[in-house]
């Protein structure tokens, strides 16, 4: 039999990463010879891995912290998405060389609208952080034609260098860089999302007060380990909608392996998989 294609994660670290279950089983379902792996990877090694990717028979490649805003100095070319987003999660490797994607954003909105039925277009939004992943969902939130977008991060320079850029790509969006957690007007929002590490820590606090926390509210934190953050947890108890970032971890994981295979990815299967990883 001819020796497996490769894909596979870099990253550091990688080693909890739940992508080698979802991949495999994707692989397995529609009978593709290959296989997925993790790359942990140094930073000086990273330059000297890209180079001999495709030598080394690996065909696609998702990057994870710290590197998907340095990769993108190793790539031959961005789509638009990456370029607007300013991070890559997702590599195609060719003979033609190799082609960078962000996933993250559309992976999001997917999971929104495909399961949770929550629908972005005119409506008030919120989020908490404005690092690497706010930036994706921020961009998808606005292509999704979100009426406004308030973004808080302990770091002010960060939210409002992130407001600036979304004005100049998105002119009929109302973007507002807020200055503390209160000035994001929660209590008018449809979506509240949290984009920070603060919660991944079973000590960690809530980065949110519940009094802003009600019913009609949709709360989406990106973490998905633990399952319920103590934001998720005072939030189904003031009767908002919650979701951790499991789903979105999915859908990033099927555009990527469609990008990499030009085949229709097996969601569900991919879902299951994730599901039995996480209960592991
Ligand atoms: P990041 O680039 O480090 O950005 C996080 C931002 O939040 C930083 O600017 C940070 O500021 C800020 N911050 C920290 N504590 C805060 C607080 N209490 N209030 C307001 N802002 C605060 O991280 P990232 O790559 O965007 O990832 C964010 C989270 O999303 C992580 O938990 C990551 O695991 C998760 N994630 C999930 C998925 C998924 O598929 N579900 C995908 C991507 C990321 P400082 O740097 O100054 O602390």
């Amino acid at each position: 039999m001819a020796s497996p294609q490769i894909y596979g994660l870099i990253g550091y670290p990688v080693k909890h990463s739940l992508s080698p279950a979802m991949h495999n089983a994707a692989f397995g379902e529609l009978g593709i010879n290959a296989e997925y792996r993790l790359f942990p990877l140094e930073e000086e090694g990273l330059k000297g891995f890209l180079e001999n990717a495709g030598k080394s028979g690996i065909s696609g490649l998702n990057v994870t912290i710290p590197y998907k805003e340095k990769v993108i100095l190793f790539l031959d070319k961005i789509s638009n998405e990456a370029g607007l987003i300013g991070a890559v999660n997702t590599v195609k490797i060719t003979g033609r060389g190799l082609e960078g994607f962000n996933t993250d954003g559309a992976g999001f909105l997917k999971h929104l609208k495909e399961d949770l039925k929550f629908h972005p277009a005119g409506k008030k939004t919120a989020l908490i952080g404005a690092g690497g992943a706010a930036k994706a969902i921020s961009v998808y939130l606005s292509k999704g034609g979100a009426e406004s977008i308030s973004i808080y991060d302990i770091d002010k320079n960060r939210s409002k260098g992130l407001v600036e850029d979304l004005k100049i790509h998105f002119d009929n969006i109302e973007f507002y860089s807020a200055n503390s957690i209160e000035d994001l007007k929660i209590n008018e929002c449809a979506l509240l999302v949290n984009a920070t590490p603060v919660g991944m820590k079973e000590t960690d606090p809530s980065p949110v007060d519940k009094a802003y926390l009600r019913e009609g509210l949709l709360v989406y934190d990106l973490i998905y380990n633990p399952k319920e953050t103590k934001l998720l947890k005072e939030a189904k108890t003031a009767g908002a909608q919650i979701s951790n970032g499991l789903g979105m971890l999915l859908y990033q994981g099927v555009d990527a392996f469609e990008i990499w295979t030009a085949r229709k990815a097996p969601v569900e299967v991919m879902r299951k998989a994730l599901k039995e990883a996480t209960e592991k």
